[in-house]
């Protein structure tokens, strides 16, 4: 993978060609990040930096993109790059290691580089309930692979997605992680540091991945999955820094929240109680993650009423969410939409620890009636 495949984090890139050319870099590596902020691209492209021709000879800021050792990383079939990942058993007594899965594992990096573990164990899966594993057949693959010299590169380096997933297997690789054999490059590339091994922590540098900003993400979607530019504008503030979730929200922006929002207030301030139960019955249906993405998207669109409200026409937004903005406006005033917020972040923080969501959406119904209702008493005084 390039450089430039990879979404921002162009900090970092730096930072770690540094570390090779002031030979300071530690032999094994713990990336840590969020889902969706691209730490395995951003790891797959630091190791084409390092198996690079061009780099070898020349030396540079960033891989050729076009030497031979840069075709086969992009592949991913370099000699000297492996992976280790999460797999499933298929049959009983099966041990499986990374490489049985090898062509998925290509085919997977190829559609989804920002996907999940989720989006994985789907690709492979053969019955329901799979969980991914790094097995201990897989610790011991990894161990004797990285014992065989070097094919192409100076360097042998391994990508190990997903660390957390070793459990106490991962003592297998200590001694490799912590006296590894000459120019050999272990990547850890975790989600979940609370769930690896103290020890491997101990052994490794750690490499923060930030999340990415709004203005990435945005970037990201109109110029590679070619997103129309005022729904890339709309869903980027609401996926907390992760691609996966920017690209899940461009896919379900059908579904339109916007449309749900109106038919919310509607039964809140208008239609009363009859449509309110119906709402709530529609919400409910949705699962977890989209009444948790229906909520942000609400609190995104309160927050553009009062930016609207402050910085008028100098604020940038689209036509269709100006004209709600400008309706959220009409019937609350700032301190009631703070209200309004506060109550979402509640609510959003109640989902998330799976409440029930009849009961919260019907409770959150009531909450927000009062807090709107109180405008109109203020406005008659
Ligand atoms: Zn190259």
């Amino acid at each position: 993978m390039h450089y430039h495949q990879v979404i921002g984090q162009e900090a970092l890139q730096r930072r770690l060609t540094e570390l090779v050319q002031q030979n300071r870099l530690s032999h094994a590596l713990l990336f840590l990040s969020k889902e969706g902020t691209g730490a395995l691209p951003l790891a797959m492209s630091f190791a084409q930096y390092l198996v690079c021709e061009t780099i070898a000879q020349q030396g540079g800021s960033a891989p050729c993109g076009t030497c031979p050792a840069c075709h086969k990383a992009t592949k991913l079939i370099h000699p000297d790059i492996h992976y280790s990942y999460p797999t499933v058993t298929k049959k009983p007594g099966e041990k499986p290691i990374a490489t049985d899965f090898i062509t998925e594992w290509r085919t997977f990096i190829e559609l989804h580089p920002y996907g999940n573990l989720f989006d994985w164990i789907e690709m492979i899966k053969s019955k329901e309930n799979s969980q991914g594993k790094i097995t201990s057949e897989e610790c011991n693959d990894i161990n004797r692979k990285l014992s065989l010299k070097s094919f192409e590169s100076r360097w042998k380096i391994l990508i190990l997605w997903l660390p957390e997933l070793m459990g106490n297997e991962g003592n297998k690789l200590l001694k490799l992680i912590e006296e590894p054999p000459a120019d050999t490059l272990i990547m850890l590339i975790s989600e979940n540091e609370s769930q690896l091994l103290p020890t491997i922590v101990s052994r490794c540098q750690l490499i923060k991945v930030p999340l990415l900003d709004t203005a990435q993400i945005e970037k990201a979607l109109i110029e590679r999955n070619n997103t129309p530019a005022s729904l890339a504008v709309q869903v980027a503030p609401l996926c907390e820094g992760n691609y996966r979730e920017a690209l899940q929200l461009v896919q379900h922006a059908e579904e339109d929240w916007q449309v749900l929002v109106r038919d919310w207030l509607n039964a809140i301030i208008k239609t009363g109680p009859v449509a309110q139960t119906k709402w709530v019955e529609e919400i409910s249906r949705l699962g977890r993650e989209k009444q948790k993405q229906f909520l942000r998207y609400f609190i995104h669109l309160l927050e553009q009423a009062v930016q609207v409200r402050m910085q008028g026409g100098q604020y940038r937004i689209s036509e269709k969410e100006k004209d709600f903005a400008d309706r959220l406006n009409s019937i609350a005033a700032i301190e009631q939409q703070e209200a309004m917020v506060n109550e979402l972040n509640k609510a959003h923080y109640q989902i998330e620890r799976n409440a029930n969501a009849k009961i919260l959406f019907h409770a959150l119904t009531i909450r927000l009636y009062h807090i709107i209702a109180d405008k109109f008493v203020f406005s008659l005084t």
